[in-house]
């Protein structure tokens, strides 16, 4: 696990400045491959997904390549949706920091087109844009490509799913043939293999491989929580397992260096390591570590690679490491020596979908738990403390203590049992506010594939919570090969196309209704439901697919007759068309 630098990659300063300011320690795998093949020239395709550091692989070198003086359009990068465009946008933005005189721009569907429109007149330089309103600016003439020599389509195969081939296929047909066309996509089902046939030139390959690792033996637990309450967990964890020594794992420096205060102002005994510190600091710290006066070290990938320290009890996953790899490594920092160690990882939001593929990939199983509860911590601080009343009374001579109680307890209106009761309290610390709030229990990873409505509910379009249509089904990893036959939705799961839509008045309940009804099958078992305008996706488990045709063959929905039948990739693609 070799690091490499960003001070390595040939960037101008004002990048190195922001990569320095947003904490980056070194560049991901991803990046480290990406950076210098854009930088160099050439088309592109990587495939990664969210959180391996995406963004900024591509949103480096495109910034590179942006002439501030010159205020016409220069890039446009597409992806899926408006979560993701605002997501970008801000990263990009904050890549730009010390660019004086760039200016990014986010477009989608659904806000104000006016708004934008006065907004594409202050002259931007990048458009960050779903398909739709990106080719309707164009037709508007509101967005001019004559100077645009960068398109990055983020997420490609997630704009096919839905819908988007068409708008991709024209806006990249208008671009200046000279330019540089760069493609992210988790899966390379034919079609967007097909883009990258017609729309690009000799495009580098770039993924990271993986090599066979062995995990070592280690319980891995993982929690969901809310990115508010990580430092509240994390200290709850350290208070239930009370490992002497474990390190805690943060993906920037500047994330280390912020744990290590709130630690610190919590009471333990938590030292941070990272690149920005100074051999003797980093000696400190590790002999303090390494003689057990610092507990917890709190520690970037790239500076923990030294450790060597024996009896580490824990290791703490803070962030979820943006690359399988690291998290191998990270874990591999405890169980040594022979010793049972425990890995437990705090998830927020869809990071759960990046651990349900490290476990695919380490082939290992991260077993979900409930956030513990004050309760739980109270009866082990409890116990504790009670041990450590125990050993006093077996190994003191306590008459003087008791000497003054028995004094007090004569001038005073309380009991014995009182005055134990208020000492244990005080030993044991004020307690903090509970964080379990509409606490639901964790879910497996096994089980992502069917989940989604339940936990995380539809929005009328069939997005899951976080935007996403598919709850993340299709980020399936694996070689082109293979994802050319394994079409985007899971070989699991079976997409069904419903030939009525938003525009017949249904909506995703109505459907789901129906199938369920009609067929028997369980509602939960269905998976997304993508409406459009005049049809609609659906998912459902291959098993079920033949029951739920047969069920739906004379059935109505909403009174009115439908057509219901498999939507392979094909028909699907092209039913984008319209
Ligand atoms: P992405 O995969 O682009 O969604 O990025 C996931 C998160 O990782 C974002 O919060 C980025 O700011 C962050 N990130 C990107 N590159 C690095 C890096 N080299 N080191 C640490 N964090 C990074």
């Amino acid at each position: 696990m070799e690091a490499i630098r960003f001070e390595d990659l040939n960037l101008s300063d004002a990048v190195l400045r922001a990569v320095g300011d947003m904490g980056f320690e070194a560049a991901s795998p991803i990046q480290a491959q990406a950076i210098p093949a854009q930088l160099e020239g050439h088309d592109m395709i990587g495939q990664a997904q969210t959180g391996t550091g995406k963004t900024a692989a591509f949103g480096i070198p495109l910034l590179q390549k942006i002439d501030p003086e010159n205020k016409k359009l220069q890039a446009i990068v597409l992806l899926p949706t408006r979560e993701l465009a605002i997501q970008v946008a801000e990263e990009i933005r904050r890549l730009a920091k010390f660019m004086h005189g760039i200016k990014v721009l986010p477009v989608y569907g659904g806000q104000d087109i006016v708004r934008q429109i006065r907004s594409l007149k202050d002259g931007v330089q990048v458009v960050i844009g779903t398909p739709g309103r990106v080719m309707d600016h164009m037709r508007r003439k509101t967005i001019r490509v004559d100077h645009v020599h960068t398109v990055v389509l983020d997420e490609a195969d997630e704009m096919l799913n839905m819908g988007f081939l068409e708008d991709m296929e024209t806006i990249l047909s208008q671009l200046p043939s000279q330019r540089q066309t760069v493609m992210f996509s988790a899966t390379m089902p034919p079609a967007i293999a097909d883009i990258a046939k017609r729309f690009q030139t000799d495009p580098v390959m770039v993924r990271v491989v993986k090599k066979e690792l062995t995990v070592p033996e280690v319980t891995q637990y993982y929690y969901e929580v809310k990115p508010k309450n990580k430092v509240e967990v994390l200290c709850r964890l350290l208070d239930l397992y009370s490992p002497k020594l474990s390190v805690v794992f943060c993906n920037t420096k500047k994330g280390v260096d912020e744990l290590v205060q709130a630690l610190q102002g919590r009471g333990y005994f938590a030292e941070g390591l990272h690149g920005d510190l100074k051999q003797e600091q980093r000696d400190r710290v590790m002999n303090g570590f390494r003689n057990g006066r610092t507990e917890i070290l709190v520690a970037t990938d790239v500076a923990a690679r030294g450790i060597d320290v024996d009896d580490v009890e824990a290791v703490f996953n803070y962030d979820i490491p943006q690359d399988d790899e690291y998290y191998v490594h990270r874990i591999g920092r405890t169980g040594r020596a022979g010793r049972v160690g425990k890995a437990f990882s705090l998830v927020v939001g869809k990071e759960v979908y990046k651990l349900r593929d490290i476990q695919r990939y380490c082939k290992t199983k991260i077993i979900p738990q409930a956030i513990p509860s004050l309760d739980d911590i109270t009866d082990i601080k409890v116990e504790k403390t009670l041990d450590q009343v125990r050993e006093m009374l077996e190994s003191n001579d306590l008459s003087d203590m008791v000497n003054i109680i028995e004094q007090k307890l004569m001038e005073e209106d309380y009991t014995a049992l009182d005055l134990a009761a208020a000492l244990l309290k005080m030993s044991m610390g004020e307690d903090n506010e509970d964080i379990i709030d509409n606490f639901e229990t964790a879910r497996s990873l096994d089980d992502l594939d069917s989940y989604g409505r339940g936990r995380y509910g539809r929005d009328g379009y069939g997005r899951d919570h976080y935007g996403r249509r598919d709850g993340g089904r299709s980020r399936r990893r694996g070689s082109v090969e293979r994802a050319a036959v394994d079409y985007v939705v899971g070989d699991d799961m079976a997409r069904l196309f419903v030939n009525i839509g938003r525009n017949q008045n249904v909506t995703p309940g109505d459907i789901l209704g129906a199938i369920a009804g009609e067929s028997g099958i369980p509602g939960r078992v269905v998976g997304s439901i993508d409406m459009y305008d005049g049809y609609t996706f659906v998912d459902v488990p291959r098993k079920y697919s033949d029951q739920v045709l047969g069920a739906m063959e004379h059935a109505k929905i909403k009174g009115k007759k439908v057509r219901i039948e498999e939507a392979n990739g094909r028909d699907q693609s092209s039913r984008g068309r319209k």
